[in-house]
């Protein structure tokens, strides 16, 4: 008898698969908008100039070293991610009492523990443990949840014979779904759609989760990436804030791509508790809506949760990674490197938005292609929901070495001047 049960041969992962195959095929001319990861005018990999920057002034650092950090992380550094997060000095005042954070392997790491956190303490029998994505989703939302013993439902997002939000029946799930329900939200640069609510939608959506009380869980991997400006790409959250006070809210924040710190895996996860937790004189009595008891002292609940969160990090990774957490910490909190940031953030922003704009022209206006390619300059962030179909997306792959992923989910980032009417003419081609 052996020791395991069957175990499984999983197919490879499809966005490393796609790598693989992108990697073997021996063509010189190959395009990649599969990884969602930022690639200058030239497709390499650029190292933003406030994090060059940031690291010489470490380098140059007499007190630095490489010791263990706390296990919440770099105070400095989740200290720094909240208010950025916010990017308002009068919320961050309002909240930075209530709120429990800890430093996570980037933004997985922080799904990974509001999931662990939550599969323990959400109050509800096992089998009403269920978390509701957009569909479609960034893939491995669906993986990391199911992992952790949750049941994964949908509520409907992408309207694909519009090319548009299905809020009407996105409001319906949300209203359908029983009471105290967890929803997890793409604050910003929708992954894989590029679509966001508008903020009038916003104001539906958050009213909805407030109605029925459930619990927020933002994910937010693309602050400042998507329209340049750090304070535009956090308005869903603000509101959530405004609109929650009364509720706890959850987020987990990703630097991987706003500060072009991948394989560093520097991000946060950040509780905000109600109002009644906040030292704030204004905080009153107010009764919460879903956690805890309104019985238990605010300071006693505060501190319980920080030592679970301490528990989980303990045990799973003993303490977080310190040195992109410190890279991370001078760029948001030394005034020059951060303005250098704000800057670096246009450039890649902007540079994704020129991408758009011309591969959405040489479709329209020089290849006369079929069908209406306005969404590839509407959406936003790292991505572009083409609406290509498996089909056309392989032949993309096989006869013009176009490599993105079988939902049609291009990663703007990978066109260039060098390859966009190239790519542009791919697609005609594909689709006539
Ligand atoms: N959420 C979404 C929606 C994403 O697109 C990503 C990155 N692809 C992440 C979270 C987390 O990425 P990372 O773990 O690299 O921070």
């Amino acid at each position: 008898m052996s020791v395991f049960k069957k175990i499984n041969k999983l197919p490879p992962d499809s966005l490393f698969g796609l790598k693989a195959r992108m990697s073997a095929d021996t063509r010189k001319f190959k395009v990649d908008l599969g990884i969602g990861a930022y690639r200058d005018n030239s497709g390499k990999p650029w190292i933003l100039p406030s994090i060059k920057s940031a690291e010489k002034k470490l380098q140059e650092d007499p007190t630095f070293n490489h010791e263990y950090l706390p296990i919440a992380g770099n105070p400095k550094f989740v200290d720094a991610a909240l208010q950025v997060l916010v990017s308002d000095d009068a919320v961050y005042r309002q909240i930075k009492d209530r709120t429990v954070s800890a430093q996570t392997l980037s933004g997985t790491g922080a799904l990974h523990f509001a999931g662990t956190f939550l599969s323990r303490f959400i109050n509800k029998a096992p089998e009403d443990k269920i978390i509701y994505v957009s569909d479609p989703t960034w893939a491995n939302h669906k993986q990391i949840f199911e992992l952790l013993g949750f049941q994964v439902k949908t509520y409907p997002y992408w309207n694909p014979s519009t090319k548009s939000l299905n809020i009407n029946e996105m409001l319906q799930t949300i209203n359908n779904a029983s009471s105290g329900s967890i929803f997890l939200l793409h604050a910003v640069a929708h992954n894989p759609t590029g679509l966001d609510p508008t903020k009038e939608q916003w104001n539906l959506i958050l009213d909805a989760i407030k109605s029925k009380q459930h619990f927020p869980l933002f994910d937010i991997a693309y602050q400042g990436f998507a329209s340049g400006s750090l304070v535009e790409d956090s308005y869903s959250l603000r509101l959530g804030i405004q609109k929650l006070s009364n509720s706890p809210i959850m987020i987990c924040q990703s630097f991987a791509k706003n500060l072009g710190l991948y394989g560093e895996r520097v991000g946060a996860v950040h509780l905000i508790l109600p109002e009644i937790f906040s030292k704030h004189p204004a905080a009153t009595a107010v009764k919460t809506n879903v956690a805890p008891d309104a019985e238990e002292d605010p300071e006693e609940f505060k501190e319980a949760v920080a030592s679970q969160f301490k528990k989980i990090t303990r045990s799973e990774l003993s303490n977080p990674p310190a040195y992109g957490s410190k890279v991370a910490a001078e760029v948001l909190t030394d005034p020059q490197l951060r303005a250098q940031w704000e800057q670096d953030l246009k450039t890649m922003s902007s540079r994704i938005y020129s991408m758009r704009v011309a591969l959405r022209d040489a479709l329209t206006n020089k290849y006369k292609t079929p069908g209406n390619w306005d969404h590839i300059v509407k959406q936003i962030g790292m991505f572009s929901f083409t609406g290509l179909s498996k089909q056309e997306v392989q032949r993309l792959e096989e006869k013009h070495g176009v490599y993105l992923t079988s939902t049609g989910r291009a990663s703007v980032a990978g066109l260039n001047e060098n390859n966009v009417d190239f790519t542009a003419q791919a697609i005609d081609e594909v689709v006539r």
